[in-house]
């Protein structure tokens, strides 16, 4: 699932405006501090233009600014965008943009395909390609602002979800490298409150976060409050059952004092009873945490169905009659492949014939 490999020069988006100094010994030191916030807008080297013209063309040779290129976008009537980005090594991801008045929000990938191998989810059917690196994570991000008519006193995106194809907590460092980068203010200055990262629920990675010191928004894909019907939806439930997710998901508020985001995907007959807005509401209840409800995104490779949107609506009003804070998101992009994964399969589809 790979386009043409392109180049294979180091990267130095990723890097700090120091490491990109010492790599010019015979500049001055500020190049690597000017170089690196070039790079956070998205500008290739032939585009910084304050520099000398023979250390452009130095930098051309030896190194690649940004590993992210944007191959296709896809454009919802609700000003959604959809990004097709090719990698260096050829390999394909996705991103979507979202305009709100509140602020506009990248949802961006972590990993190459995914191998949680989630059965209603489209980023893992072909497995784990490879981890992303914390520059090509922040590629994904320095592009996108650019294309949108951002620039360095402006950013145009200001909000971050990790919910994109992938798992973060299976690419754990890079996904921490990438945050403590993406909050600098000399460069994409996107600080944690504004940055959401949304796992299927590896506990002991849970715990790890957040013992980290970093305090974003965690997600949790929760999907079933029962432990037979969340492992057939979610094979990490073998590992890491619903009772310790709850319990790595308190201590997270504890340390952070952050409040939970449980993700819930109403898949038509699966996980829309009322037994489980009952046992929903007991798991989520005694800390604060809210609940976000999704309607299946239907993709063609399997048999689930979205329950109607009045059906969603009524699980919504049960939840909230029995305490819990609890919203129903609305489906953004889901003209234009909205899903997590989709659109990389119908494209690579596409080239491979
Ligand atoms: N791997 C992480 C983050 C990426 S998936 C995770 O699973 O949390 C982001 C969210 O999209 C998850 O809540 C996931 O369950 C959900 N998702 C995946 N496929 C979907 C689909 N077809 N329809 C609706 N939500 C989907
Ligand atoms: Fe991976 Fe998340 Fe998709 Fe599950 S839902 S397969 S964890 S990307």
């Amino acid at each position: 699932m790979t386009t043409a490999v392109s180049e294979n020069k180091t990267v130095l988006l990723g890097m700090s405006a120091e490491d990109i100094a010492s790599l010019l010994p015979e500049y001055p030191k500020y190049c690597g501090a000017q170089i690196y916030g070039f790079l956070a807008d998205g500008k290739g080297f032939g585009e910084m233009t304050s520099l000398k013209k023979e250390l452009r063309s130095y930098l051309e040779e030896r190194y690649t600014a940004n590993p992210v290129r944007i191959l296709k976008t896809f454009e919802g009537k609700d000003g959604t965008k959809k990004y097709l980005f090719g990698l260096t090594d050829g390999n394909l991801i996705e991103g979507v943009y979202m305009p709100h008045d509140y602020g506009n929000t990248l949802c961006l990938s972590t990993q190459v395909g995914c191998r949680m191998g989630c059965t209603f989810c489209a980023s893992g059917l072909d497995g784990l390609v490879r981890n992303l690196t914390a520059g090509e994570m922040l590629g994904q991000v320095a592009t996108v602002n650019r294309d949108a008519g951002g620039n360095s006193k402006n950013r145009a995106v200001n909000k971050l979800v990790l919910m994109g194809s992938g798992e973060p907590f299976d690419n754990y460092d890079n996904v921490l490298a990438f945050l403590d980068e993406v909050g600098n203010v000399k460069g994409l200055n996107i600080g944690e409150r504004n940055i959401s990262l949304s796992t299927s629920g590896l506990c002991d990675k849970i715990v790890r976060f957040a013992d980290s010191g970093h305090k974003v928004t965690l997600s949790i894909s929760l999907h079933s409050p029962f432990d037979e019907d969340r492992s057939a939806l979610m094979p990490v439930n073998k590992a890491y059952g619903i009772a310790e997710l709850i319990k790595s998901a308190k201590y997270y508020f504890q340390r952070t004092g952050r409040r939970v985001i449980f993700e819930y995907t109403l898949i038509r007959g699966k996980n829309d009873s009322d037994a489980c807005a009952h046992r929903l509401a007991e798991l989520t209840s005694g800390f604060p945490s809210h609940v976000n409800l999704i309607r299946l995104n239907e993709v063609k490779e399997n048999d689930y169905a979205a329950p109607s949107a009045d059906a969603a609506n009524e699980f919504l009003c049960k939840l909230q009659r029995l305490g819990v804070s609890a919203t129903v998101r609305k489906s953004l992009g889901s003209d234009i492949e909205g899903a997590c994964g989709q659109l990389r399969r119908r494209y690579a589809e596409e080239i491979n014939g």
